[in-house]
């Protein structure tokens, strides 16, 4: 029985679930963690590349007894755990790369979640549903600047509602995050407040948001929108504030 309230659509094309492991050019060692895996038809893909260990954070416990029948091997370690609060430093490891087809419910908390892990997150790769993934791509959203503020985000692939069971009502999106060299902010919360903040009433002009003098130290003009500026404005604004 799938579950709706977890956003419970199940790739089931095995075409498909190969050109995403392929995509996510999984090399020899590497230490993986797969969100919402489901009943384990990504996971078993994965399991056909030669990464080191396998980590799955499922939230559904009927999932969790579908995935220990269906997988047995021993790189695998299995959390029954909300991913859009997992702490990935408890795992102990170095460097992680994340793949997921995400539950398209929560699969922006999940997106912030890994941005607050960047430390750890070298590269994501995330099914999400095609609006979201426009929305990342074109800095159109606070969650947009948040993450592309650290990572450069790609669109791979689009894959139709066809290949889900049960087809979802939306067109998905496969994407790549490669994490950047991006400048060291320290507070991402701090950071998310002020972004969250800047995207509020978004016709207003940034005058009416924010000092003049902010907008005058950053070189922007107070009579501009949120929408005219630049990732590299977003980031000279929160420096010019933040100061
Ligand atoms: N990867 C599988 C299933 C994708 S459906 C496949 O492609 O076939 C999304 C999965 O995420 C479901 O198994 C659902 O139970 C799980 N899920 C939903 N919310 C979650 C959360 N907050 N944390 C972890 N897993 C979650």
């Amino acid at each position: 029985m799938l579950k709706k309230k977890w956003g419970q659509h199940l790739l089931v094309s095995s075409g498909v679930l190969e050109r995403l492991v392929e995509l996510a050019e999984i090399k020899e060692e590497e230490t993986v963690v797969e969100i919402g895996p489901g009943t384990g038809n990504l996971t078993k893909k994965l399991l056909s590349t030669s990464l080191k260990r396998l980590y799955l954070i499922e939230i559904d416990s009927d999932m969790i007894t579908r995935l220990k029948n269906n997988i047995n091997d021993p790189r695998v370690v299995i959390f029954n755990a909300d991913a859009t609060r997992f702490d990935f430093d408890t795992l102990g490891e170095k460097e992680l790369k994340l793949i997921g087809n995400l539950p398209y419910n929560v699969a922006s908390l999940i997106i912030e979640n890994t941005v607050y892990h960047k430390h750890l997150v070298y590269q994501a790769f995330y099914m999400v549903q095609k609006e979201v993934a426009e929305r990342l791509i074109y800095l159109k959203s606070w969650l947009s600047i948040f993450v592309n503020t650290f990572y450069q985000v790609e669109y791979l692939m689009s894959i139709p509602p066809k290949f889900f069971i049960p087809p979802p009502k939306v067109n998905s999106a496969y994407l790549r995050f490669i994490r950047k060299d991006f400048e060291e902010i320290k507070d991402l919360k701090y950071y998310k407040n002020f972004l969250v903040k800047l995207f509020s009433q978004k016709r207003k002009m940034l005058k009416h948001k924010i000092a003049p003098e902010f907008l005058e130290r950053a070189s922007i003009s107070p009579e501009k929108r949120v929408e005219q500026l630049s990732l590299s404005d977003f980031i000279a604004l929160y420096r010019s504030f933040s100061q």
